[in-house]
């Protein structure tokens, strides 16, 4: 028998999300944002899941791009860093992969580039998120010096939000607008919290990421439910050691949990090199056996534990750590983290299966 711990992805719930998301966009258009392997959901089972409907992808390396296009995904696909290298440079060209221009150096490099076709770019602007882009005061000449280079396709302007899932998104989008709406050009600012909460401003191209694997981009405001989505990954796992505990025993290491009455404790075989959160504290949610119960002491490398006093389980009951029945944003919220962090830390030894 092998180690029971497994991630189920169910491509139609992703499929439903994106089309959601697409719905919610209006009139624009919307790239499943794929990047770190699809969220850690896997890059082709996401994609096959909208092959058919999917507007385009949007991801970080070329190399993540090539293996869509070399699976005949043939929708438009964006580099949401841009090009490291003119090697990047040259094949996002030749395989018609649009990519942000964030900062002069990538600017130099495409005026300098020798190209077998024209680069679709996005004109990245840094509007207070001071992470990428350019100020937007160099709107007009970094537009004028792409015109010039004849490397260009298709040039759009996009930006991104700080606080899209908090405090707003009024300051960032008029300092936004003030230089892109002149220009008449595609624009592109939404991630999914901009999407579900500001209708206004989806403009050409939105970039939902989060809520396609059904976690919420607020869930401090809205639960993924409340918001329609459905979860795509589920981390499941079985019950592997029973014990029964006496009044003032300890659990785990570190002995920081103690027992103030007899209780049973179940051992899942789910631990911090899975990829669950090691912070996770005492009273974490987790499902077991389909009741609602919570986890116990510190987490382990391999293993957790958790309270199973008055349920109805035992050795061999199935364990859900997050996603059906059991909303990842609720595991998240209560280790001090955000569903993304979940999802991409998935450990490579954990097996992943469709459906
Ligand atoms: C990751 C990313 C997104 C998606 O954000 P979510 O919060 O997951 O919707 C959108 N735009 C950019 C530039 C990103 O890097």
């Amino acid at each position: 028998m092998t180690r029971p711990i497994l991630a189920r992805i169910e491509p139609a719930a992703f499929r439903h999300n994106y089309l959601l998301a697409r719905q919610q966009a209006g009139g624009a258009r919307a790239w499943a944002v794929v990047k770190a392997n699809a969220y850690g959901h896997g890059l082709l089972s996401c994609a096959e899941a909208v092959r058919d409907c999917v507007d385009g992808f949007a991801l970080l390396e070329i190399g993540e791009a090539m293996r869509l296009r070399a699976a005949g995904f043939t929708q438009p696909i964006v580099l949401l860093e841009g090009f490291f290298a003119e090697d990047d440079l040259r094949l996002a060209a030749a395989n018609a992969i649009s990519s942000a221009i964030h900062c002069e150096e990538q600017l130099r490099l495409l005026e300098l580039a020798e190209l077998e076709a024209p680069l679709d770019v996005f004109i990245k602007l840094n509007t207070g998120m001071n992470r990428l882009g350019f100020v937007p005061e160099r709107l007009p000449e970094v537009l004028a010096r792409l015109r010039a280079s004849g490397k260009t396709g298709q040039i759009s302007v996009m930006t991104h939000f700080a606080c899209a899932d908090g405090t707003g998104i009024d300051e960032q989008l008029a300092r936004f607008n003030a230089v892109a709406e002149p220009t008449g050009l595609p624009r592109s600012v939404a991630n999914s919290a901009a999407l579900l909460r500001y209708p206004h401003a989806t403009y050409d191209w939105v970039r939902p990421g989060i809520m396609l694997y059904g976690g919420s981009p607020m869930p401090d405001m809205q639960s993924a439910a409340d918001l329609g989505l459905r979860p795509v990954m589920t981390l499941a796992s079985r019950i592997i050691g029973v014990q029964n505990l006496r009044s003032g025993d300890c659990v785990g290491y570190g002995a920081s949990f103690t027992a103030d009455r007899p209780m049973r404790v179940g051992t899942v075989a789910c631990g911090y090199a899975d990829g669950y959160p090691r912070h996770a504290p005492t009273g974490t949610p987790i499902l077991v056996n389909g009741q609602r119960t919570r986890t116990l002491g510190r987490v382990s490398m391999d293993m957790l534990a958790c309270d199973l006093t008055g349920l109805d389980a035992g050795l061999g009951s199935s364990v859900t750590l997050w996603g059906e029945g059991m909303p990842a944003d609720e595991v998240a919220t209560a280790a001090g983290t955000v569903s993304y962090e979940l999802f991409c830390a998935l450990a490579q030894r954990v097996p992943v299966v469709e459906g």
